[in-house]
């Protein structure tokens, strides 16, 4: 198969540099152009990072003499691409305009950014929970007037510990949930020499993560009704974000209460055992994975598992107030940012939304 062209914006960043890492070698896209602020223009991709690079990996050898474009050339850039990742750090309304711009250049966008999430025509997708609301493009590209442009976004990293053990309990009928997420510092794409204060300290305030972990999980398991995603409205989630000292790795301590009688410990464990893979090249072989020792999952010793796109689960017990409480654990720049957003784009190009121009 002739491999699609994919352009990185934002690939300076923390996200942009993970996802030239995952590009490298891809089965279905090839990386074609890089594009950021004017500030790199022109310079090369090594120049533009100089003294930025935040990986422990390498940076790819391919990436590093690629001319970097402003993002804001859109018709250059969408000329020599036929979808674009998106990772910007701009604010709510220019992420928007410049996203709407590609997609109406007919260059499909696959977004890290918050921007787009609460579109109602836009898919926040997890291939393993909800690919359905692919079936929303087509209404999006009616909205926008384009035959292939469009938006399908990544859901906030912190929902990601979390969501996908609670939804193949969904039709039990969960009634409430409270979740409490102790989140790594990449996750505000910065490393320790950057985020000094992190240092032997745990900050409990993230800006905007506890709307967008309370209300985004509602969005994924919504319904398409008439050409929008209505959100799902069966269940109340309350989360507290705390900023942790490590490097990446979102953890989650979630409660679960249930609306009629509580099923085994039995039951939750098998549907979680059972709940399927989905077959894209980035995927895990096993998305939910239960550790049964008392002191896992871990972030340091199993954010990593498998490629970091794999979803650990533990000590789900009885709660004196709740039914059950569990930890749930991912990692935030892989599965949460990056990782997530090139399994959508699989998803995409296997489903032929994405295709060569
Ligand atoms: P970052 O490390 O600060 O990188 C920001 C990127 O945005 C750089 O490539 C920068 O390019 C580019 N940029 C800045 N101003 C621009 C402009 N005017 N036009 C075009 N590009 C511009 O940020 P990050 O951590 O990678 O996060 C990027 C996005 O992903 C954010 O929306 C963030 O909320 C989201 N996200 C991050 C994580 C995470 O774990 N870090 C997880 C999920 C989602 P220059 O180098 O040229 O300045």
């Amino acid at each position: 198969m002739e491999k699609i062209r994919a352009g990185v914006i934002g690939a300076t960043g923390m996200v942009g540099q993970r996802f030239l890492t995952l590009l490298e070698n891809h089965p279905y896209f090839e990386v074609t152009v890089l594009a950021a602020s004017k500030r790199s223009a022109g310079k090369t991709y090594e120049e533009a990072v100089d003294g930025r690079w935040k990986l422990a990996a390498p940076m790819p050898e391919y990436a590093k003499g690629m001319i970097m474009y402003d993002a804001a050339e859109v018709e250059t850039v969408s000329s020599m691409c036929d979808f674009v990742f998106c990772a910007v750090d701009l604010n709510k309304e220019e992420t928007k305009k410049l996203e709407e711009i590609y997609a109406k250049a007919e260059t499909p966008v696959v977004s890290n950014n918050s921007a787009n999430r609460w579109t109602e025509d836009v898919p926040m997708v997890v291939p393993e929970l909800n690919s359905k609301h692919l079936e929303i493009i087509e209404s999006q590209r009616k909205r926008l007037g384009t035959k292939c442009g469009f938006i399908a976004v990544k859901p906030n990293c912190s929902i990601q510990s979390y969501v996908p053990a609670l939804t193949p309990l969904l039709d039990l009928g969960i009634d409430k949930v409270f979740v409490c997420t102790y989140q790594a510092i990449s996750g505000a794409g910065k490393t320790f020499k950057e985020f000094p204060e992190m240092v032997d300290n745990v900050i409990p305030y993230i800006g905007g993560e506890e709307e967008k972990s309370e209300q985004e999980p509602l969005k994924i398991w919504g319904e398409i009704k008439d050409g929008k995603i209505e959100k799902y409205s069966g269940t109340d989630i309350s989360a507290q974000c705390i900023r942790v000292p490590v490097t990446d790795g979102h953890l989650a301590a979630v409660f679960v209460k249930f609306k009629g009688e509580k099923p085994t410990k039995e039951e939750i464990l098998k549907r979680w055992n059972e709940f399927p893979a989905v077959d894209l090249p980035s995927a895990p072989k096993k998305f939910l994975n239960y550790f049964e020792e008392d002191n896992r999952p871990q972030t340091k010793i199993d954010r990593e598992l498998e490629h970091g796109m794999a979803i650990s689960l533990g000590r789900l017990r009885d709660d004196m107030i709740f039914d059950y409480k569990f930890i749930g654990l991912s990692h935030n720049t892989l599965r949460g940012a990056a990782g997530g957003a090139v399994l959508i784009a699989e998803l995409l190009a296997k489903q032929g939304y994405i295709t060569k121009k």
